[in-house]
């Protein structure tokens, strides 16, 4: 016999999908979701609709954003000869978290991983070339793809395809340790890596 109704159980299977979501902690969420008030839960799920509906990706820079260009690129006041390539949106928020860094940004929205089977087409690699081509401004690309094998692996290709266009090519250094993810690495340390960052142009 079924441990629960076919409807819950159908919805346990939906959140054990989500990042992270084992058996039990779909099994809780599913609890906390039926045991909400009505007025909640519909809150929650126009907020799930209305961020699906919303959010775009910027045409420039590729982040997540309810308009487009978003807010960072239209922003007259940042530094437009600098691009920051990182790898999720969650990177560019841990960034603007820090207050050191007033350029732009440019989002993969993932890295080369040949063993996942993510190439270089899976990521915005293509719109970043193509954004630098049609951008003279732009003096210096900094690297901040995580330090994994597969984000040294991007920032080495980057840095190589880059070669004959003369824009320099940087990498986040000191102080970030390998096998780090951006995400994760506090204000100081980050901040630390982005000033003594590695020119890796080649
Ligand atoms: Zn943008």
């Amino acid at each position: 016999m079924a441990r629960y109704s076919p409807s819950l159980q159908n919805l346990i299977n939906s959140l054990r999908e989500l990042p992270g979501f084992g058996e039990k902690s779909a099994q809780r969420l599913a609890f906390h979701l039926l045991a909400l008030p009505d007025d909640k839960m519909n809150a929650f799920m126009d907020s799930i609709v209305q961020a699906r509906k919303l959010t775009k990706r910027c045409s420039k820079c590729q982040n997540f954003t309810d308009s487009d260009p978003c807010p960072i690129c239209s922003d007259p006041s940042r530094d437009g000869s600098v691009i920051c390539v990182v790898e999720s949106p969650r990177d560019v928020s841990t960034f603007e978290r820090m207050h050191e860094y007033r350029g732009l940004y440019h989002v993969l929205h993932g890295v080369y991983d040949p063993i996942s089977g993510k190439g270089m087409q899976d990521i915005t690699l293509a719109a970043l070339f193509d954004r630098l081509s049609k951008d003279p401004s732009v003096k210096e690309v900094i690297m901040a793809t995580n330090q994994t094998v597969e984000g040294n692996a991007t920032a080495l290709y980057v840095s190589r395809l880059l070669s004959p266009s003369g824009i320099k090519v940087t990498r986040l250094a000191s102080g970030m340790p390998m096998g780090s993810d951006i995400e994760f690495t506090d204000d100081l340390t980050l901040a630390n890596a982005l000033k003594g960052r590695v020119d890796i142009s080649s």
